[in-house]
């Protein structure tokens, strides 16, 4: 028997590189290994009130986007997490026995409490009890998370052992944050200060959708600076950047040609930043093309959608009728 993985990704966008080598890559991967729930996080994606036009248009981007990257709906079940209600089902029944305390005690709540003021809702304090029922719903061993989500998981270990307690059954396995790739890879983004992340704006990120020209645009304003003015000297972090992200997509042999520039203070950041915008065009264009392709057919990502909801609300329903009973909800 495979281990069951399950992720789920909040629909805020088009996902970019750093989602990409981050994260979906090791999904493609994973999917031959592990028994895996991918899911579309909709529901969580509520607590920030998106409207409806962009809501629909977000979670259409990730399923095509997924799909594009290699993720296989025949291998692995990929759903919309508000097509499976039972989801919300057992977020409510948990909801009965997570404590206000402990609630309030997550980092992520407090984060939200400081730079959302005026939307602290209970959908954001209920937060880690939904990411619980995400994990429990299928009772998956392993999730595909990094160390900013251990509190979470270690609250959805506290969630099922007390369910399982205060019902006296063995039933909801304990999950880990488990990663797949041997290195976790941090993308850098182009503004020079830290990782490629959607908050730092459209221009920080090479979206997987981007055109050749957006590509060339951003790259031509990425951050650098005056050039080195030593031999051999170390690299600041904005062209530390840029160079971990030829790494990423360009050859060993590119690499190594303006790294040995840089060293000689011979480097033309123009000329790099030109050749780094033509590799990520090479790497993105086959993924872009399938995304063309795949957001152009309605009728496919239908079937892909009701196949991924069947397939998880199959074993949703299997947890649910069991907590049901477990509960003392028996019909007469
Ligand atoms: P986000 O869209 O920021 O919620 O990210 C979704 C997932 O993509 C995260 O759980 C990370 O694993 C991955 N990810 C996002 N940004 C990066 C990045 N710059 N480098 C590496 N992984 C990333």
């Amino acid at each position: 028997m495979k281990e069951t993985v399950v992720s789920g990704i909040r629909p805020t966008g088009q996902l970019h590189l750093g989602n990409y080598f981050g994260a979906v890559t090791n999904f493609v991967k994973m999917q031959y290994d592990y028994n895996c729930y991918f899911f579309i996080a909709d529901l969580h994606s509520l607590t920030t009130h998106p409207t409806p036009q962009d809501l629909h248009g977000y979670v259409r981007h990730v399923l095509v986007e997924y799909l594009a990257c290699g993720i296989d709906p025949e291998q692995s079940t990929i759903y919309i997490q508000s097509d499976v209600p039972e989801v919300a089902e057992l977020y409510l029944y948990l909801n009965m026995n997570a404590y206000m305390g402990e609630l309030e005690r997550s980092t992520s709540f407090k984060d939200k409490v400081r730079s959302q003021p005026d939307n602290v809702n209970a959908g954001l304090l209920t937060y880690p009890t939904l990411m619980a029922a995400d994990i429990l719903i299928h009772k998956a061993v392993k999730v595909p998370v990094g160390k900013d989500q251990e509190q979470h998981l270690e609250m959805t270990r506290t969630f099922g052992n007390r369910f399982n307690r205060l019902y006296h059954a063995d039933y909801f396995p304990e999950a880990f944050a488990f990663s797949y790739a041997q290195q976790l890879v941090k993308v850098p983004g182009l503004d020079g200060k830290g990782k490629m992340s959607k908050s730092g704006g459209d221009s920080n990120c090479i979206y997987l959708a981007d055109s050749p020209e957006a590509i060339r645009k951003k790259m031509s304003r990425a951050v650098t600076d005056g050039g080195p003015t030593v031999e051999n000297q170390a690299k600041p972090e904005a062209i530390q950047n840029l160079f971990d992200l030829m790494k990423i997509v360009s050859s060993a042999d590119t690499l190594a040609h303006f790294d040995g520039l840089y060293n000689q203070m011979a480097i033309r950041y123009g000329d790099f930043k030109k050749q780094l915008a033509e590799d990520m065009i090479l790497f993105n264009s086959p993924i872009r093309e399938r995304i063309e392709e795949l957001s152009k057919d309605t009728d496919y990502l239908r079937k892909v959608a009701r196949h991924g909801a069947e397939k998880a609300r199959e074993s949703a329903r299997k947890t649910i009728s069991d907590v049901r009973s477990l509960i003392g909800f028996k019909a007469f």
